[in-house]
């Protein structure tokens, strides 16, 4: 089994204790992630801080050509980090899985890349110049869940270091492989010490929040973690991003085509399994078309290959960790006790691996927890409802505001609904459908602050006016 190590100023550090990283479609051990100590990440935000002074003053179009030799490097050994995410994440190399993964975290680097920030002259006459400059803002503490971790590291390092900034990552202990070689292949394109990894247990991004050295922190991963993020970065006042849970609507109008849209929207909510932030995670639909509805979906679903994800004709693999299982799991099983009628799957078949089944559950409503809560596995709720009205408040009853869509044949109408839904993203007739010039971010207790495009770029700085 192979012991894999951190990355620091540039070069591998070994640390003395290890944590077991296992498979989950079988249990495999399948590698040694190094635990950092406090001693180490002190090392990394002395080397991050260090290599800022002379990232921060590199001419703009030599950061954004180590933003393009990054992208053509990750491609370049694509295979390899798809193989060693699946193995890891349990997500199929095929379909949505590893695979699409890594192609994703390319055509994001690609994209950011080409963004710029450049000097913005607010006023230029009589009464003198003004001009908005926008700086980075030093040292970035990144810490990601464990869902898509190579595409949300590429989310949060390139625009961070694309800005000037230079970048501490740390994954989840559940999958930290992929992105130690992400950050490796990266450390080719760029000089010692702008992009760092340390992994280790949940102390350690508690150690990072609070960190004196590090000036933000941006964040994706749960509600519940990004609450004690902006507690301990309160003391340092850190600039932070949080990209948090969602318990994404679906509302299906009465004029929806039933056989049309159960592909879009099976993908929408069991995309990675159902373990994606912005997945599709209660579907409201209108009486008069919910048992075609529900038949359609079914019918979708039948022919879903849910297995090991090295196995080429999978295309949808356990859920990733024993936790999630039981949450998924006691969710379902709580939704049949009250009344929740199965139409497909709901019945694990127990071990090796987490094997869920893709699961639908009809005649739910609001007052059990598989509508209430984030269910973040492949189990979607189908809730019936009479009027929009009644549609529309029941998807704004949460305190979540992450992603919600609406489906239906006139745009119009589609459009005037998608815009009463409290969410960062709304979208008609599919959902999740994320792109790398379009910001994206939640509203309530979904987080603050976005990513992508020039709006996610200027997270990474700070304005300074200067008057001349
Ligand atoms: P999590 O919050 O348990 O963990 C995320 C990361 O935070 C991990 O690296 C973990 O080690 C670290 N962490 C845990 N406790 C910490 C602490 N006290 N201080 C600092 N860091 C700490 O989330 P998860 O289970 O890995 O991911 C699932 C959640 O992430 C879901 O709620 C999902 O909706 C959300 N998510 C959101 C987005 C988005 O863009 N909004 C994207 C993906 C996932």
């Amino acid at each position: 089994m192979r012991r894999w190590a951190l990355f620091i100023d540039g070069r591998r550090v070994e640390t003395e204790s290890f944590q077991d990283v296992s498979n989950p479609s079988t249990g495999e051990i399948v590698g040694a992630m190094p635990v950092a100590t406090a001693a180490n990440l002190d090392a990394a935000v002395a080397a991050a801080s260090k290599a800022f002074l002379r990232w921060k003053e590199r001419p703009d179009s030599e950061r954004a050509e180590a933003c393009r030799a990054i992208a053509r490097t990750v491609e370049a050994n694509s295979e390899e980090l798809a193989r060693l995410l699946t193995l890891e994440q349990g997500k199929p190399l095929n379909g949505l899985g590893s695979r699409f993964e890594i192609g994703g975290a390319v055509a994001w680097t690609r994209h950011t890349a080409e963004l710029a920030l450049p000097l913005e002259v607010l006023q230029d006459g009589p009464e003198g110049r003004v001009e908005l400059h926008r700086k980075p803002i030093g040292v970035v503490g990144s810490i990601t869940p464990w869902n898509w971790p190579v595409m949300i590291a590429c989310w949060h390092i390139i625009p961070a270091i694309r800005a000037g900034n230079t970048v501490i990552i740390k994954p989840s202990p559940l999958t930290p492989l992929s992105t130690i070689r992400l950050v490796e292949l990266m450390n080719e394109a760029l000089p010692p010490g702008v992009v760092n990894v340390v992994t280790g247990e949940n102390e350690i991004g508690a150690q990072m929040s609070a960190h004196p050295g590090i000036a933000k922190v941006t964040f994706t991963g749960s509600s519940e973690t990004g609450r004690k993020i902006m507690r301990s970065a309160a003391t340092t006042l850190k600039r932070l991003t949080l990209e948090l849970g969602g318990n994404d609507a679906g509302v299906v109008l009465p004029d929806a085509d039933p056989k049309a849209i159960a592909e879009g929207l099976f993908w929408g909510a069991f995309i990675n399994g159902g373990q994606t932030c912005a997945a599709l995670k209660r579907l409201y639909v209108h009486d008069s078309l919910y048992d075609d509805v529900c038949r359609e979906l079914t019918a979708y679903a039948k022919n879903v290959v849910v297995g090991d994800g090295l196995s080429e004709a999978s295309t949808l693999g356990p859920v990733q960790n024993k936790r999630q299982f039981e949450v998924v799991s006691a969710f379902v099983e709580e939704a049949k006790e009250k009344g929740g009628r199965v139409l497909i799957g709901g019945d694990p078949s127990g071990g090796p691996g987490y094997f869920y089944p893709v699961t639908l559950i009809a005649d739910v409503d609001h007052g059990c927890r598989l509508v209430d809560e984030e269910q973040f596995g492949p189990a979607l709720p189908i809730i019936r409802y009479h009027d929009v009205e009644e549609a529309i408040a029941k998807a704004n009853a949460s305190s979540m505001g992450l992603g919600g869509s609406v489906w239906g044949s006139d745009l119009d109408a589609a459009k005037r609904i998608a815009g009463q839904i409290e969410a960062g993203s709304v979208w008609i007739n599919k959902h999740g459908a994320i792109q790398p010039n379009a910001p994206f971010g939640g509203v309530k207790q979904s987080g603050f602050g976005v990513e992508f495009g020039v709006d996610g770029l200027k997270e990474f700085t700070t304005v300074q006016t200067v008057f001349c």
